[in-house]
């Protein structure tokens, strides 16, 4: 089933006489429970495509259509009800809450979601069972992105969207990171996209979109994706 699809999608952005095609037509499809690696140099736009893909920013045009609605047209109370009850973020520096620990940051965030799972058992499906009860600051890096991607699952969301998720990392770190959302993706048949700046793990994704200059230089499907060791 395709659960994302973005049809000749454009956002510009004026900096006083200069206008910046960050998204310059961009079309793609995802199919439900893909895990999927949207790669491209810096600047090339894939931030751009996945705020709007989140409900983060709106596209000036084009269609943006998740699980059959178009979500182009959305605005205001729409937007914010579409970003948390459909979408799961997780960031390149984690973005937690600093004063709260791991179990705060998650209950906080599903609050106001209508249909979350249980908070503890997204910290245990992460590994983090025994660091519960710890403030960011007394996590590793790993950790506090284990943390960030338990607060994300736990809305339950349509779509889990990376944007850098082992940017802060080291190598070895990183690639736990990158298995978890792998094996989530797989387990719990969530539809993960991850954006990279790094070739190297387009072989672990079942679909790789390539995005050069504000546009898809090419979308491959990977029939034997590896898994990340
Ligand atoms: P990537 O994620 O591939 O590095 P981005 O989507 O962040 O690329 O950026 C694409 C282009 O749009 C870049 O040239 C960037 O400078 C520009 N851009 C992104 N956000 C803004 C903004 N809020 N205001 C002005 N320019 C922006
Ligand atoms: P960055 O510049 O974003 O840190 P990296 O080269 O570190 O890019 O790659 C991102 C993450 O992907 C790394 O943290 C690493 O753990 C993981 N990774 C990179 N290459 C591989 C690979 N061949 N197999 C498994 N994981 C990899």
């Amino acid at each position: 089933k395709e659960i994302v699809r973005l049809d000749n999608v454009k956002k510009s952005y004026r900096m006083g006489e200069v206008t910046i095609h960050a998204v310059d037509g961009v079309s793609f499809y995802i199919r439900e429970g893909e895990f999927v690696v949207i790669v491209g140099p810096s600047g090339a736009g894939k931030t751009t495509v996945l705020n709007i893909l989140g409900g983060m920013d709106t596209c000036d045009e084009g269609a943006v259509l998740v699980d059959g609605t178009d979500i182009s047209k959305f605005r205001g109370k729409k937007l914010i009800e579409y970003r948390r009850e459909a979408i799961g973020f997780v960031f390149q520096f984690y973005n937690l809450i600093q004063n709260l620990t791991a179990l705060e940051n998650v209950e906080l965030a599903i609050q106001i979601c209508r249909d979350p799972l249980n908070a503890e058992d997204a910290l245990c499906d992460v590994g983090l069972k025994e660091r519960m009860q710890n403030f960011p600051a007394q996590l590793s890096g790993g950790e506090q992105q284990r943390v960030a991607i338990a607060r994300a699952l736990a809305k339950n969301p349509k779509l889990l969207l990376c944007d850098e998720p082992t940017g802060a990392l080291d190598y070895q770190t990183g690639k736990a990171i990158l298995k978890l959302l792998q094996d989530t993706c797989r387990e719990k048949k969530m539809t993960v996209i991850v954006i990279t700046h790094n070739q190297a793990i387009t072989p672990m994704a079942d679909r790789v979109i390539k995005i050069k200059n504000g546009r898809v230089s090419s979308m491959t499907e990977n029939p034997n994706p590896m898994p990340v060791e």
